[in-house]
């Protein structure tokens, strides 16, 4: 226990400004931000595991309506919200991760359930949702997830015919670094809006956006996630940490560039087993936040806030 701790955390990266925010949305936002750095924070503080804090961190955030992942979360083109989620332990390189939940409250507890299993990796729809009531995780009515400003932007993209470049995504992430230095990351996420034919992004994909390896880094991503599976961005930041030596937040941005030349908008959050932190985006703005032992908490939302 005389090792340092260090949480980052985020609420998805996208085109933010504090015009389309207003001061509501900013306040909203940065309230969200705390109350879960402040969850994972706790369990840090107290000698807990980097498994246990990146869990609850995100868990605030999918509880909170703001975000894109439990409810709140963005609707696929035939109005269902369809939840991903990962999560990984970088001790034992333990993962679990579920794809297109619908009635799951927790869908990154799910996650952690499959983790704890130990027999498969990754499962989904109903088989999932199945496997959580096994589980004794919570159930609730699909629409439990769905709020009216997803539903209008869904309507928007439906009429106009296309896709929304510009759209905040709002996926939500937990990475951290606990007092006996081990690193774990967390990811959850409605995916994408007006997303098609059982599409699953790059969130509950091991390696793509999620990944946690105590001999590197532990890594949480949003954004387009098509261009990061492309990429195997979370494990290109981890092995780039792991074989080349890089310091976390300068692999994030290296992969960050990378996900940019190939065309692909986003972020990642990060922490290096030597307790680094940081992040790295390509898109005007990202929710994030970072706690420290010893330091003050910085919460920040546009890109100017360095
Ligand atoms: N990366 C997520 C996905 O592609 C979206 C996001 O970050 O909001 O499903």
């Amino acid at each position: 226990m005389t090792q340092d701790w260090t949480l980052v955390i985020h609420g998805g990266s996208g085109s933010m400004t504090r015009a389309n925010l207003g001061p509501d949305g900013d306040a909203a936002g940065r309230a969200g931000l705390a109350a879960a750095l402040e969850a994972g924070s706790a369990i840090l503080r107290d000698g807990g595991s980097a498994l246990d804090a990146v869990e609850a961190a995100v868990r605030v955030l999918e509880e909170d309506p703001h975000f894109n992942a439990g409810r709140g979360s963005v609707f696929s083109w035939d109005g269902v919200n369809e939840l991903d989620a990962a999560i990984m332990d970088g001790r034992t390189r333990d993962a679990g991760a579920v794809t297109g939940v619908t009635t799951t409250r927790a869908p990154v507890s799910l996650a952690r359930a499959v983790l704890a299993d130990g027999r498969h990796v990754l499962l989904s729809g109903a088989g999932a949702d199945g496997f959580a009531r096994t589980a004794g995780l919570e159930q609730v009515a699909p629409d439990w997830f769905a709020i009216p400003e997803r539903r209008r932007q869904l309507d928007e993209i439906k009429a106009g015919g296309g896709f929304d470049a510009d759209m905040k995504y709002g996926t939500v992430g937990a990475v951290a670094r606990d007092r006996h230095g081990h690193v774990a990351a967390a990811t959850s996420t409605g995916g994408l809006t007006a997303k098609r034919w059982g599409r699953i992004g790059d969130t509950p994909l091991i390696g793509a956006g999620t990944y946690a390896d105590d001999r590197a880094a532990a890594i949480s991503c949003t954004g387009a996630g098509e261009v990061f599976i492309r990429a195997a961005a979370a494990h290109e930041i981890a092995a780039r940490v792991r074989i080349g030596g890089a310091l976390a937040v300068d692999a994030a941005g290296e992969v960050i560039a990378d996900i940019g030349a190939l065309g692909g908008k986003g972020g990642t959050i990060v922490v290096g087993s030597d307790g680094s932190g940081g992040w790295a985006f390509n898109t005007p703005a990202m929710y994030r936040a970072i706690a420290r032992s010893g330091d003050e908490p910085r919460i920040a939302i546009y890109g100017d806030e360095e």
